[in-house]
Protein backbone atom coordinates (compact mmCIF):
# COMPACT_ATOMS: atom_id res chain seq x y z
CA UNK A 1 0.00 0.00 0.00
CA UNK A 2 1.93 3.02 -1.40
CA UNK A 3 -1.01 5.74 -1.56
CA UNK A 4 -1.06 7.53 1.59
CA UNK A 5 -4.28 10.24 2.01
CA UNK A 6 -3.37 13.74 2.62
CA UNK A 7 -4.31 13.30 6.45
CA UNK A 8 -2.14 10.04 6.75
CA UNK A 9 0.44 11.61 5.16
CA UNK A 10 0.22 14.74 7.53
CA UNK A 11 0.01 12.16 10.94
CA UNK A 12 3.35 10.43 9.19
CA UNK A 13 5.49 13.79 8.83
CA UNK A 14 4.01 15.35 12.55
CA UNK A 15 5.32 11.90 14.20
CA UNK A 16 8.30 11.49 16.88
CA UNK A 17 11.41 11.43 15.34
CA UNK A 18 12.32 8.75 16.56
CA UNK A 19 9.58 6.57 14.24
CA UNK A 20 10.95 4.04 12.65
CA UNK A 21 10.46 4.18 9.09
CA UNK A 22 8.45 2.01 7.07
CA UNK A 23 10.25 -1.14 5.67
CA UNK A 24 12.92 -0.15 3.25
CA UNK A 25 15.82 -2.30 1.78
CA UNK A 26 19.11 -0.57 1.59
CA UNK A 27 17.93 1.25 4.82
CA UNK A 28 18.44 0.56 8.88
CA UNK A 29 17.80 2.65 12.32
CA UNK A 30 20.12 3.42 15.10
CA UNK A 31 18.68 4.73 17.99
CA UNK A 32 21.62 5.79 20.28
CA UNK A 33 20.69 7.13 23.86
CA UNK A 34 23.44 8.44 25.97
CA UNK A 35 22.71 8.38 29.52
CA UNK A 36 25.38 9.24 32.37
CA UNK A 37 26.91 5.71 32.83
CA UNK A 38 24.80 3.91 30.32
CA UNK A 39 24.77 4.02 26.22
CA UNK A 40 21.98 2.03 24.51
CA UNK A 41 21.92 1.17 20.67
CA UNK A 42 18.60 -0.04 19.18
CA UNK A 43 19.39 -1.22 15.69
CA UNK A 44 16.45 -2.00 13.23
CA UNK A 45 17.49 -3.18 9.69
CA UNK A 46 15.50 -5.33 6.76
CA UNK A 47 16.64 -8.79 7.06
CA UNK A 48 17.70 -8.14 3.38
CA UNK A 49 20.16 -5.64 4.13
CA UNK A 50 22.21 -8.84 6.22
CA UNK A 51 21.43 -11.47 4.40
CA UNK A 52 19.78 -10.82 0.71
CA UNK A 53 16.67 -12.63 1.67
CA UNK A 54 13.49 -12.14 4.34
CA UNK A 55 12.01 -15.76 4.55
CA UNK A 56 13.74 -18.88 6.63
CA UNK A 57 16.40 -19.76 4.79
CA UNK A 58 16.55 -22.37 2.13
CA UNK A 59 20.13 -23.96 1.72
CA UNK A 60 23.22 -24.21 3.86
CA UNK A 61 24.82 -21.63 2.43
CA UNK A 62 21.68 -19.40 3.26
CA UNK A 63 21.43 -21.05 6.83
CA UNK A 64 25.08 -20.10 7.29
CA UNK A 65 24.76 -16.37 5.97
CA UNK A 66 21.88 -15.76 8.41
CA UNK A 67 24.13 -17.84 11.38
CA UNK A 68 26.97 -15.14 10.30
CA UNK A 69 24.78 -11.95 10.40
CA UNK A 70 23.33 -13.12 13.85
CA UNK A 71 26.92 -13.84 15.18
CA UNK A 72 28.13 -10.42 13.90
CA UNK A 73 25.08 -8.62 15.66
CA UNK A 74 25.94 -10.68 19.07
CA UNK A 75 29.67 -9.82 18.88
CA UNK A 76 29.15 -5.75 18.89
CA UNK A 77 32.37 -4.66 19.84
CA UNK A 78 33.22 -5.65 15.49
CA UNK A 79 29.97 -3.07 15.03
CA UNK A 80 30.84 0.07 17.03
CA UNK A 81 33.09 1.78 19.04
CA UNK A 82 32.32 4.48 21.34
CA UNK A 83 34.71 7.03 22.03
CA UNK A 84 37.20 5.68 25.10
CA UNK A 85 36.91 8.88 26.80
CA UNK A 86 33.79 7.62 27.70
CA UNK A 87 35.00 4.34 29.56
CA UNK A 88 32.32 1.99 28.19
CA UNK A 89 31.78 -1.58 28.45
CA UNK A 90 29.53 -3.67 26.72
CA UNK A 91 26.94 -4.89 29.21
CA UNK A 92 23.99 -6.60 27.33
CA UNK A 93 23.70 -7.81 23.44
CA UNK A 94 19.60 -8.49 22.80
CA UNK A 95 19.48 -9.71 18.78
CA UNK A 96 16.34 -10.95 17.82
CA UNK A 97 16.56 -13.35 15.38
CA UNK A 98 13.45 -12.74 12.73
CA UNK A 99 10.25 -15.22 13.11
CA UNK A 100 9.96 -15.91 9.25
CA UNK A 101 5.92 -15.73 9.76
CA UNK A 102 3.62 -13.07 8.08
CA UNK A 103 3.95 -11.29 5.14
CA UNK A 104 7.01 -11.48 2.52
CA UNK A 105 9.10 -8.88 4.65
CA UNK A 106 11.01 -9.51 7.84
CA UNK A 107 13.01 -7.11 10.33
CA UNK A 108 15.99 -8.12 12.39
CA UNK A 109 16.07 -5.86 16.00
CA UNK A 110 18.98 -5.60 18.44
CA UNK A 111 19.53 -3.87 21.39
CA UNK A 112 23.22 -3.36 22.91
CA UNK A 113 23.72 -1.79 26.21
CA UNK A 114 26.85 -0.24 27.92
CA UNK A 115 27.81 0.75 31.28
CA UNK A 116 30.25 3.78 31.27
CA UNK A 117 32.37 5.69 33.50
CA UNK A 118 31.25 8.80 32.23
CA UNK A 119 29.57 8.36 28.60
CA UNK A 120 28.67 12.09 28.67
CA UNK A 121 32.12 12.05 27.55
CA UNK A 122 31.46 10.61 24.77
CA UNK A 123 32.61 12.84 21.30
CA UNK A 124 31.53 9.88 18.97
CA UNK A 125 30.36 6.69 18.20
CA UNK A 126 32.13 4.80 15.31
CA UNK A 127 30.17 1.90 13.68
CA UNK A 128 31.40 -0.39 11.12
CA UNK A 129 28.09 -1.51 9.45
CA UNK A 130 28.42 -0.79 6.15
CA UNK A 131 31.32 -2.89 6.33
CA UNK A 132 30.08 -5.79 7.94
CA UNK A 133 26.43 -5.63 6.09
CA UNK A 134 27.67 -5.01 2.11
CA UNK A 135 23.44 -4.33 1.02
CA UNK A 136 23.16 -1.55 3.84
CA UNK A 137 23.31 2.10 2.00
CA UNK A 138 21.82 4.18 4.55
CA UNK A 139 21.54 4.20 8.42
CA UNK A 140 18.82 6.65 9.75
CA UNK A 141 20.23 7.81 13.36
CA UNK A 142 18.70 9.53 16.01
CA UNK A 143 20.66 10.59 19.21
CA UNK A 144 19.28 11.22 22.21
CA UNK A 145 21.51 13.35 24.74
CA UNK A 146 20.34 14.84 28.21
CA UNK A 147 20.39 17.79 26.34
CA UNK A 148 18.05 17.02 23.75
CA UNK A 149 17.74 14.73 20.64
CA UNK A 150 18.76 15.05 16.44
CA UNK A 151 18.65 13.19 13.31
CA UNK A 152 20.97 12.09 10.89
CA UNK A 153 21.45 9.98 8.70
CA UNK A 154 24.86 8.18 7.73
CA UNK A 155 25.50 7.08 4.17
CA UNK A 156 27.61 4.36 3.05
CA UNK A 157 30.76 4.70 3.89
CA UNK A 158 30.70 7.24 6.33
CA UNK A 159 31.15 5.54 9.80
CA UNK A 160 31.42 8.48 12.39
CA UNK A 161 28.89 9.61 14.39
CA UNK A 162 29.02 12.63 15.76
CA UNK A 163 27.59 12.56 19.53
CA UNK A 164 28.96 16.10 21.32
CA UNK A 165 25.51 18.30 20.37
ZN1 LIG B 1 11.74 -6.48 2.83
Amino acid sequence: MRVLSFAAASALLAAPLHAAPPHQHGVATLDIAVERTRVTLQFESPLDNLVGFERAPRTDAERKALDAALGRLREPAGLFRIDPAAGCKPATADVKAPAFTAGEHSDIDATFTYDCTDATRATHLQTELFGAFARLQRVQVQVALEKGQRGLELRRPANRIDLRR
